[in-house]
């Protein structure tokens, strides 16, 4: 069964190319519709709560003015993705990825996963956050760990 509607989750860091790349790929091949959707994390929720309330909210303006920056240079970077399907959201990106594929109607999230193993996998990471719990299926994109 082909799918719909792609989800494409990105941490905006020069490593979100492959991720965007095998997302348009699955779009063309499904012709499906592309989702993208990027999560800025408040400070405080970072930090534990542990910020004081107007430097906080002043760091939050300033880390979502510079993710929308970044966002803006994506779409304008891929021709596939669109401004309309684009979304910029505050929140712990596990809750928010999923919440917004339902809210969508997406029946498949793609992430970058850096296949980490000892340690860091306890402390897990993204990918295996949206894995659990995901409203649709998941696709992990393997990503280089720059050594
Ligand atoms: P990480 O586990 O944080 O290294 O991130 C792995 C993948 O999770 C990234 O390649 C993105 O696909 C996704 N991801 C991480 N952080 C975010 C974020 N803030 N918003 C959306 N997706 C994210």
């Amino acid at each position: 069964m082909p799918y719909h509607h792609i989800l494409v989750a990105v941490d905006l860091t020069e490593e979100c190319d492959p991720v965007i790349h095998r997302a348009r790929e699955l779009a063309v091949s499904n012709s499906a519709k592309l989702s993208l959707v990027h999560i800025v994390e408040p400070m405080a929720m970072a930090f534990g709560g542990d910020v004081p309330m107007d430097l906080s909210q002043l760091q939050q303006q300033q880390q979502f003015d510079q993710a929308k920056e970044r966002l803006d240079r994506l779409i304008v970077k891929y021709p596939e993705l669109s401004r309309e399907y684009s979304h910029l959201t505050y929140g712990q990106p596990r809750q928010e990825i999923h919440h917004l594929a339902k809210e969508q109607g997406c029946d498949i999230i793609v992430v970058g996963s850096h296949g980490r193993h000892g340690l860091a996998l306890l402390l897990g990471s993204t990918a295996n956050d949206v894995l659990h719990g995901a409203p649709c299926d998941v696709l992990a994109v393997r990503l280089q760990t720059k050594s």
